[in-house]
């Protein structure tokens, strides 16, 4: 384990504000730093290019229950999600499958039609530079509902691994477990297996609906959760109901009225689950013309899916809204991951960790929501921590994500996707994010110069790079312990002076 100064000092060179290793050089401009978090209450995503400031450890070596917190010298620093009025009781969660995060016109800073998306995030408690744990439902997933990276839960799905073999078990504490043992009813709403009966969700809410192992369309999870809503709002108990939607992920299927243009190219139909598979495997061998039009088609159809879940959500909101729910309900919608569109070779995700899979949404409204737009780097471990949080429930302990508020500084964000035959990490931090993979293969943006990730800066000789590699290497070598099958990772060959 490192020692506190080589901790301290790795984050200090991180903070970009001096990129040498000269400590006397970094400590004053570090302590200046060290301010409080400006909120934006303000401004939209715009305002996300706030530097991190950053000086806390890394979480893994900081375990919660041994520092000091707010609980243990009786102060309570105020949520970040403030309301105009009383907080609300009950809590509507909304997870969008696969929803990447610049489809939504308030991210991408242009029309894309997509209005409740854009007011909920616009007019609520939006973190506009969240990332996803991960790029594949189960592992995001899990961080977004049990506070944790999954290494920290003691438990790492293994994409492609037997699925059986990879149960919740029912002694986790996912928010639905907590909410509960905190006197609200929860259902769960959703036909994606991985959040599910199948994989042991059942044991941590107290109805649960997954469609019989059908897949449901949208207008099918609506109906489905408004019926809990209708039943629980008829006792006297608050209520959690989480909806889990489908609506962007593969295969495209919205409907006729939202297409664009034609609903199938180059004789492939992104309709159906064996078009995207051909289409995937077609790709490489394709002309860069017929890429580029292949390309154009998946942008068109994922595009119209965002757009008719855009307006299932109106419908939802307006229904909730009629029947007088949505008075007292904080609704918390958040993404499990993004979607890959050929931009870097490949269609779908769980592929890389780049922005278009891994960066989130995340977001909390109610009627008398108090808009805020948080600026700094946050992760899907945060989210837990900060909804018990805003709901007055301070025991945040066990988390290893942070309750989101004012005084939070930055830390390393981390993501994972493990897979027996090709792992990836890969860690924010400041302006910088770098990607590492099992065969070796190392990546290193600058996030504030380069958000595209189109310039890979890698310099084995540079030492702000090292620096993030160190709190990088941890991870992989806890990652190690989750294979069936132990691998040894191509450790990068660092040649720093
Ligand atoms: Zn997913």
């Amino acid at each position: 384990m490192r020692d506190a100064l080589n901790t301290t000092l790795i984050f200090m060179m991180l903070l970009g504000c001096d990129r040498g290793f000269d400590a006397n050089a970094v400590f004053p401009a570090v302590i200046s730093d060290e301010t409080d978090v400006v909120i934006d209450t303000d401004a939209g995503p715009d305002g996300t290019d706030a530097p991190d400031t950053a000086s806390d450890p890394p979480a893994d070596t900081d375990p919660p229950g041994d520092t000091a917190s707010p609980a243990d010298t009786g102060e309570r620093i105020p949520a970040l999600v403030q309301f105009d009025g009383p907080t609300p009781s009950n809590v509507l969660m909304i997870s969008v499958d696969t929803l990447r995060r610049d489809a939504l016109g308030y991210y991408a800073g242009e029309d894309r039609d997509t209005p409740t998306f854009d007011r909920l995030l616009a007019d609520g408690v939006s973190l506009d530079r969240h990332r996803s744990c991960s790029n594949w439902t189960y592992a995001s997933a899990l961080c977004a509902l049990s506070g944790k990276d999954n290494l920290d839960m003691g438990f790492v799905p293994e994409a492609g691994a037997l699925l059986e073999e990879q149960q919740v078990s029912p002694d986790t504490l996912l928010i639905s477990t907590m909410l509960g043992l905190r006197g609200l009813r929860t259902a769960l709403v959703s036909t994606n297996p991985y959040i599910g009966a199948t994989y042991g969700y059942d044991a941590h809410y107290d109805e649960i609906w997954d469609g019989g192992g059908e897949l449901a369309e949208g207008p099918d999870v609506i109906e489905q959760g408004l019926k809990y809503i209708e039943e629980f709002q008829s006792g006297s108990e608050p209520w959690m109901v989480h909806m889990h939607f489908l609506e962007p992920h593969t295969p495209y299927q919205p409907p006729a009225e939202y297409i664009e243009g034609a609903d199938t190219v180059l004789g492939f139909n992104l309709k159906t689950p064996q078009g995207v598979d051909s289409a995937e495997i077609a790709y490489n061998s394709m002309t860069t013309s017929q890429q580029a039009i292949l390309q154009e088609y998946a942008q068109r159809m994922y595009a119209a899916e965002v757009r008719g879940m855009d307006d299932l959500l109106e419908g939802l909101l307006d229904t909730l809204d009629a029947s007088g729910a949505l008075d007292d309900t904080l609704i918390v919608l958040w993404t499990d991951h993004g979607e890959q569109l050929w931009d870097r070779g490949n269609l779908t995700h769980g592929k890389d960790l780049h922005s278009e899979e891994a960066d989130a949404v995340a977001a909390f409204w109610s009627k008398d929501i108090i808009p805020t737009h948080f600026p700094l780097r946050t992760a899907h471990r945060d989210l837990t921590p900060t909804l018990l949080d805003t709901l007055g429930f301070s025991d945040n302990r066990q988390h290893i994500g942070r309750a989101l508020n004012a005084e939070v500084e930055g830390v390393p964000i981390h993501a994972l996707r493990l897979r027996s035959y090709d792992t990836i990490h890969s860690v924010d931090m400041g302006a910088w994010r770098m990607l590492y993979r099992w065969d070796g293969t190392l990546q290193v943006y600058d996030l504030d110069e380069d958000p595209d990730e189109l310039e890979n800066l890698v310099d084995l000789t540079d030492a702000d790079q090292y620096a993030l590699w160190l709190l990088m290497e941890p991870e992989v070598e806890r990652a190690i312990n989750y294979y069936e099958t132990p691998s040894t990772p191509q450790m990068p060959a660092w040649d720093v002076k």
